[in-house]
């Protein structure tokens, strides 16, 4: 991608985006570093906690190294994507010479929303900023911004490096160009965008939360064993994972906490948690991270 100036970046609100800053080098923030680096942007990745940035970037080169050994990456070109990503220590330092900024931090409204002021005071005023939030108001987390009209949600999926799907999630106030811009540029990354409007749990969590949570009720009141509720959706419906696997792999705590902000925000009973999902939580029973969900994970 060729240089452009600081004056075009100021007044150009439809250049290429071509230097990327990603906030949060966590389980998100890495992959959506790497996959944007192997498209071609260059990429700035900032995450307050040192560790948590070197550990993103260790991850990154891991990832390169097993699709090199797989013969799916050749080795000039992860050397050509490790040259495209600089660790960055400083959310200044990332987000001023950034023409997209993806928020990868922590599914927290009010983290979220003071992150935004930041980035707002650091970058040029043509940057399009987006969140990887997966359930919470593309809005609310807009409020009090100057320029909410370049503010978006750009919702990835896990492990970013394979999966397919982006939601591009536009806000009332989203400027049509910028909601453009963001379908092309998860294109570039080789994703398959679907455009949702900003309402709670967007179109994947909301009913990725309605099966998941029907399945825990199901398992509460005995109809099967977890094993025979996911075969019934892998064998019956072609699902590739069942429910109760997926939510063990996305965390039992985090499906906790959409599952509340849903059925806070639309106010159905089906989202209202399982009383087997609220105990699991409190004895630590997170899913495949802590060793135990609905499955064991023993190793
Ligand atoms: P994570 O806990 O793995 O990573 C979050 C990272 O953000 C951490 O490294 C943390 O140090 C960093 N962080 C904390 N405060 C920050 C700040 N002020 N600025 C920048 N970084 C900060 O979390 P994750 O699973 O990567 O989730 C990140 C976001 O992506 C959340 O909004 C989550 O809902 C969303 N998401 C997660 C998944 C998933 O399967 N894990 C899938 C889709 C979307």
């Amino acid at each position: 991608m060729g240089d452009t100036t600081m004056a075009e970046k100021e007044t150009n609100t439809s250049r290429p985006l071509e230097t990327v800053a990603v906030l949060g080098a966590g389980t998100m923030g890495h992959g959506i570093a790497q996959v944007t680096a192997q498209a071609g942007h260059r990429v700035l990745l900032h995450d307050p906690s040192p560790q948590a940035l070197a550990q993103g970037m260790s991850r990154i080169r891991a990832n390169l190294e097993k699709g090199v050994s797989l013969g799916k990456v050749d080795p000039e070109t992860r050397d050509q994507v490790l040259d495209r990503i600089a660790a960055v220590e400083t959310l200044e330092a990332a987000v001023g010479p950034a023409d997209l900024v993806i928020e990868a931090a922590p599914e927290r409204m009010e983290v979220k929303r003071s992150i935004f002021q930041e980035v707002e005071a650091g970058a040029g005023p043509a940057a399009l900023l987006a969140t990887n939030t997966s359930s919470l108001s593309i809005d609310g987390i807009a409020d009090g911004l100057e320029r909410p009209e370049r503010f978006l949600g750009l919702h990835f999926f896990n492990p970013v490096h394979i999966m397919a799907l982006v939601e591009v999630v536009h806000g009332p106030r989203t400027a049509p160009e910028v909601l453009e811009q963001a379908v092309d540029f998860a294109r570039g990354l080789g994703k398959e965008p679907i455009v949702v409007r900003d309402s709670p749990g967007f179109a994947s969590s909301r009913l990725g939360l309605a099966l998941g949570l029907e399945a825990i009720r199901m398992l509460e009141e005995g109809v099967a064993s977890a094993e025979d509720i996911d075969r019934a959706m892998e064998l019956g419906y072609r699902h590739p994972m069942g429910p109760l696997r997926l939510t063990d792999l996305v965390g039992l705590d985090v499906r906790l906490g959409i599952a509340e902000y849903l059925h806070e925000t639309l106010g159905q009973n089906h989202f209202q948690p399982p009383e087997l999902l609220r105990t699991k939580v409190s004895e630590g029973k997170l899913g495949k991270k802590s060793g135990e969900g609905f499955y064991r994970w023993d190793d």
